[in-house]
């Protein structure tokens, strides 16, 4: 039987709220969504004069306060007319404090003088964009994880971002050597797989085996415990036993037309035998590394996603890695890219952190009141939503909405380093063209709950480091362990909190329609969750995968961060849903196009949701300024 709030513990007094700044937006006649005044600060450690965001807690990533002003330019057409001129004037102004933004401004430097007056703008109360830091303090303890952008993902870097993170001290061999993680799957604790009652009619944890690694002796065994249908466990025992090539005779360009025209789960259903109950089973295992379902991929990128497919293809083994990380080869700071955000700031405005290096920077606290000095030739200002930027003779006029004040800077040089799709309402008199593949970039949904547990007790009698779970909102959970590098350490032995990641999308309502409007769609849905949707949510699967190794649902739970990025991934071209576009005519191409005195960057301007795109591609766009 379903437990009620009560008994799942929402009631319970945890670390959860969050300060809003709400009277900005109302003085403005913006308003903040229902509920969110009333979580107003509880029990949050920091206090006036010791603004430390990443030690926030509650409806994080995309906090309330961070979007109203944009979503009232975009959606509802609100103009910001009058703005008052500060005394200011730049050399450079970015929009958007995100890891490409930030490497603008260090480009800049570069190119242009070390002397460089820069203005970094950003609307969220954090630098970093979805490279953020989560940092939860418990019994003396300090406990690190990722609000969002986490892998460093090596093998792919350009000579260009590789140079960079040269500059910044980040030695890759080094965090590698602290590198003691895999996604749930390990070091400690066998991959799992939670069914949940509400889904499934039972609670009912499947340990020692992964989808991806298909790695048990006895799988007719795992699989009569899934609590579907016989006919879905038959067919699931066949589809892993099964070693052959469905596609004999056919060439291999044949084949890959094929694969790449048809969805995995469709894949499945037409050559792997699976039921539609089965095949629906692997839909979340995309989720988190493609913020789509299985659904929504091609067969042939489901390859790429470590997937079983390869057993049906002529191969031994099931997956083209043949193992359970389908993330592939990373390194990575116990506060993921966040740390590269933070060594960024700190070689743009060293009084952050005197002293902190990429040694040490996962401990450093950073000083928020030395980001925005007048005497700094960097500055950087948060909860800064940009409006409007126009080319004006001789450079650029930027402006913005502060704490409900619309204020406007000039400066010679602009770069858009924000979200490409809110470019058409901050430069309306871009090319029509431009604007209209600025649009198509709708990026992806997604979701980072991190939940602070008393300890990892329960995990360790399971024998699990996480799970992949099928049926939930968040499509897997792993304990946070093992990254010990840049001054940091959280061992898998650690005794004590233990931070929790729940990892996903949104599933959109219709995945039948455009891939663009089923993440319009799930956007909408994830915005109008409350933090209570969540907290009910993680206290629900803790209760039915933990319980029985002794889990507390009402006590063990000491706090909650929802990282919440309705537009999160930048939008990559997918088989079954983009077309070939000509040489230098892709959306990303026509969109990224400098336009006057300004320029554009982000990942967006890669399409690709990779750090090192939006590096590569904050580069790209300082050297396509005029001097
Ligand atoms: C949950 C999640 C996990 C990820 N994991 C990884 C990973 O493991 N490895 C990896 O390589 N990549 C990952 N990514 C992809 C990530 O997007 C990139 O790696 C990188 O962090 C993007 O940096 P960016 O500066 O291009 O964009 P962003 O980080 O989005 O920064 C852009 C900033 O501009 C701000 N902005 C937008 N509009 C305005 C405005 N009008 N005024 C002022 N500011 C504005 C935004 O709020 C944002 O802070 C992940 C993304 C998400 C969402």
């Amino acid at each position: 039987m379903q437990k009620s709030d009560r008994q799942l513990g929402m009631n319970r007094d945890i670390t959860r709220r969050d300060f809003i700044h709400d009277l900005s937006l109302t003085s403005l006649g913006l308003t903040l969504p229902a509920g969110v005044l009333a979580e107003a600060f509880t029990g949050n450690p920091e206090s006036a004069g010791t603004y430390y965001p990443p030690t926030r807690t509650g409806m994080r990533g995309s906090h309330p306060g961070a979007f109203e002003v944009a979503h009232a330019l975009a959606r509802e057409g609100k103009k910001f007319l009058d703005p008052a001129d500060l005394d200011e004037e730049y050399d450079l102004v970015v929009v958007g404090g995100g890891i490409s933004g930030l490497a603008v401004a260090y480009y800049y430097r570069k190119q242009f003088g070390a002397d460089s007056r820069i203005l970094i703008l950003e609307n969220h109360d954090d630098f970093g964009g979805h490279a953020k830091r989560n940092e939860f303090h418990q019994g003396g303890k300090m406990r690190l994880s990722w609000g969002g952008t986490m892998n460093l993902e090596y093998p792919l870097f350009s000579d260009t971002a590789n140079a960079l993170l040269g500059e910044l001290g980040v030695d890759i061999d080094e965090l590698l050597q602290g590198y003691d993680f895999e996604y749930g799957s390990g070091p400690k604790g066998s991959p799992s797989i939670f069914f949940d009652a509400e889904t499934y009619g039972r609670d009912e944890l499947i340990h020692g085996f992964s989808f991806r690694a298909g790695n048990s002796d006895n799988l007719e065994a795992i699989f009569d415990r899934f609590p579907i249908s016989e006919e879905s466990r038959e067919s699931l025992k066949k589809f892993y036993a099964r070693r052959e090539n469905v596609f004999k005779g056919k060439s291999e360009a044949e084949v890959g037309k094929i694969l790449s025209g048809i969805s995995y789960t469709g894949f499945l259903k037409k050559y792997g035998g699976l039921s539609d109950e089965a095949a629906n089973l692997f839909i979340k295992t995309t989720h988190g590394y493609w913020g789509v379902g299985a659904d929504s991929l091609s067969a042939a990128e489901c390859i790429g996603a470590s997937l079983p497919i390869m057993h049906l293809l002529g191969h031994p083994e099931l997956s083209g890695s043949g193992d359970d990380n389908a993330g592939g080869d990373v390194a990575m700071f116990p506060d993921g890219n966040a740390s590269i955000a933070r060594l960024l700031v700190h070689a743009l405005i060293p009084a952050v952190a005197p002293g902190s290096d990429a040694t040490n920077i996962a401990m450093a606290r950073f000083d928020y009141s030395r980001l925005d000095e007048a005497t700094s030739p960097v500055r950087l200002r948060l909860e800064s939503t940009v409006v409007n930027v126009t080319n004006r003779s001789g450079g650029t006029s930027v402006s913005y909405v502060n704490r409900g004040r619309v204020l406007r800077v000039n400066s010679r040089h602009a770069v858009l380093a924000c979200y490409h799709s809110i470019i058409p309402y901050l430069c309306p008199d871009m090319p029509q063209e431009q604007k209209e593949a600025q649009k198509y970039q709708v990026k992806r949904p997604l979701i980072l709950t991190n939940v602070l547990l008393r300890d990892s007790t329960a995990f360790d009698k399971l024998d699990i480091s996480g799970a992949y779970c099928p049926g939930r909102l968040h499509g897997a959970v792993w304990q946070v362990k093992g990254v010990n590098t840049a001054g940091y350490r959280h061992d898998w032995e650690d005794s004590g909190p233990v931070p929790i990641m729940f990892w996903g999308s949104v599933a959109p309502p219709d995945a039948s329609v455009p891939v663009q409007e089923q993440h319009r769609a799930s956007r909408a849905l994830l915005l109008a969750m409350t933090f209570e949707h969540f907290e009910r949510e993680v206290r629900t699967v803790l209760d039915g995968m933990l319980g029985s190794a002794g889990f507390d649902v009402q006590n063990d739970i000491l706090a909650i961060t929802v990282n919440r990025w309705p537009h999160g991934y930048s939008y990559s071209y997918l088989d079954l849903w983009d077309p070939e576009w000509p040489e230098g005519q892709a959306p990303h191409e026509v969109a990224r196009r400098p336009f006057g005195n300004i320029a554009i960057a982000n990942a967006d301007a890669g399409a690709s949701a990779l750090t090192n795109v939006a590096i590569d591609e904050a580069w790209r766009a300082v050297r396509e300024l005029n001097s």
